[in-house]
C-alpha cells in the first residue's frame, strides 16, 4: 500500500481522513520541538522515497511550530519534485460550481492546468471523501512510479505506456501534451530524473487529461458524445467496457477512450450510439440540452451538464487542445473567466 505523509493540524480530522483513506496508507507529520529540527526532519521524510504523495491541509494554524506553513511544504515538494496535493475544509476555494470530478483544476492559474505543481482537491467533500481522493491519488502516482522504473520501457513512447494509450487513441492524447512543457519534455527525450517525470505526468494526467473531455470521457461526457441520455447510458454502459481507461488515476472515476468508442460503433455497423444501443435491445432516450430541448452536443466544464450548439459557448481560458466536447453555458462562462 502506498504511503503518503500528511501536514493536516487537526487530530480529529486527520481520524477521519485516514477512515477514509481505502488504498493507502496515511502517516501524520509530527513536528519537533523547534523550526530548525522540524524543517530538518521534514526534508528527511520528503527525500526518503517512503512516500508516493504528500496532502497538504491549506490551513496549518493551529500547528505551533512556525516552519510548518503550506508556503513551506509546497517549496520543499517542489524542489524535491514530490507529489503533493492540496486541500481545505473551506469551499470557497473551489466555489465555481459542481461539475462531478474527483479533482477540481479550477483554483489554477490560466495555462497552468498541465504544469501545476499540486492538485486542488474539491474542498466541498467530507473528510472521508477527501481521505479517500487522496489515497486514490497516492495509489496512481505508485503505479506511474511503478510503470516508469521498469526498464522495459521504451523511451519516446513512456507516455503512452504509462496510459497504455490504444493506438486510435494517440494522437488526440498529444494534443493535450501541447503546451504543457513539463510533459512533453519527456514524451522524446531521456528523462533526467524518475521522480521528476512520475510527478510531472501524475499531475498532467490528474490536471489536464482526465477533467477536459476529449481523448477520454467520464459518464456525461460519454453519454452526450453516444447521444443518449443518462439513464439509457447507465443502462448500457456494460457494453462499452473494452473501452474503459485502465491507465493510472482509473480508480478517481470511470473514462472511456473517445476513439475506442468509434471502434465499437462501428464494429457493430452502427452510424452512431443511438443505433448501438437499439441495437443491445434498450429503450433509447437521446441526450438533451439542460435548457432547451435541442441534442446535446457539449459539456459544461463548470456544472457537468449537457448542452446543446446554441447553448454552449466556448470558454476563453486555457483548455488543452484535444478538451474539443468543453463549453459552458454562457452566465457561467463569465464567471468562470472572472473568477480564474
Ligand atoms: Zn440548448
Amino acid at each position: 500500500m502506498p504511503k503518503v505523509l500528511v501536514f493536516e493540524d487537526d487530530e480529529k480530522r486527520f481520524k477521519l481522513l485516514q477512515a477514509g483513506a481505502d488504498a493507502a496508507e496515511l502517516i501524520r507529520f509530527e513536528p519537533l520541538e523547534d523550526d530548525r529540527e522540524t524543517y530538518e526532519h521534514l526534508l528527511r521524510e520528503v527525500q526518503s522515497n517512503k512516500y508516493s504523495l504528500l496532502a497538504l491541509d491549506l490551513d496549518l494554524s493551529k500547528y505551533t511550530v512556525g516552519v510548518v506553513r503550506r508556503e513551506t511544504i509546497r517549496g520543499v515538494a517542489s524542489d524535491h519534485y514530490m507529489p503533493l496535493c492540496a486541500y481545505s475544509a473551506n469551499s470557497s476555494i473551489t466555489a465555481a460550481g459542481s461539475r462531478e470530478h474527483a479533482v477540481r483544476p479550477l483554483t489554477l492559474a490560466p495555462g497552468e492546468f498541465g504544469g501545476a505543481n499540486q492538485i486542488i482537491l474539491d474542498g466541498t467533500k467530507s473528510e472521508k471523501e477527501v481521505g479517500r481522493t487522496i489515497s486514490q491519488l497516492a495509489t496512481g502516482f505508485e503505479s506511474v512510479a511503478n510503470i516508469v522504473t521498469e526498464d522495459r520501457v521504451r523511451r519516446g513512447r513512456l507516455l503512452h505506456q504509462i496510459l497504455q494509450t490504444p493506438s486510435v487513441a494517440e494522437r488526440r492524447v498529444e494534443q493535450y501534451i501541447w503546451g504543457t512543457p513539463a510533459v512533453s519534455a519527456f514524451s522524446g527525450a531521456e528523462a533526467d530524473s524518475l521522480k521528476r517525470m512520475v510527478t510531472s505526468v501524475g499531475y498532467w494526467v490528474v490536471n489536464c487529461l482526465l477533467p477536459f473531455p476529449g481523448a477520454l470521457l467520464d459518464e456525461v461526457a460519454a453519454a452526450v458524445y453516444l447521444k443518449v441520455g443518462a439513464s439509457t447510458f447507465s443502462a448500457g454502459r456494460s457494453h462499452l467496457e473494452t473501452a474503459e481507461y485502465q491507465g493510472p488515476f482509473r480508480s478517481l472515476g470511470t473514462y472511456w477512450w473517445r476513439d475506442l468508442l468509434d471502434d465499437l460503433v462501428a464494429e457493430g455497423g452502427h452510424d452512431n450510439g443511438i443505433e448501438f444501443f437499439r441495437g443491445k435491445d434498450l429503450d433509447v432516450e437521446r441526450a438533451v440540452c439542460v435548457k432547451c430541448d435541442q441534442v446535446a452536443e457539449f459539456v459544461s466544464f463548470v456544472t457537468g451538464d449537457s448542452l446543446c450548439r446554441t447553448h454552449a459557448v466556448p470558454l476563453r481560458i486555457w483548455l488543452p487542445a484535444g478538451a474539443d466536447l468543453v463549453r459552458a453555458e454562457e452566465d457561467e462562462a463569465e464567471h468562470l473567466e472572472f473568477w480564474i
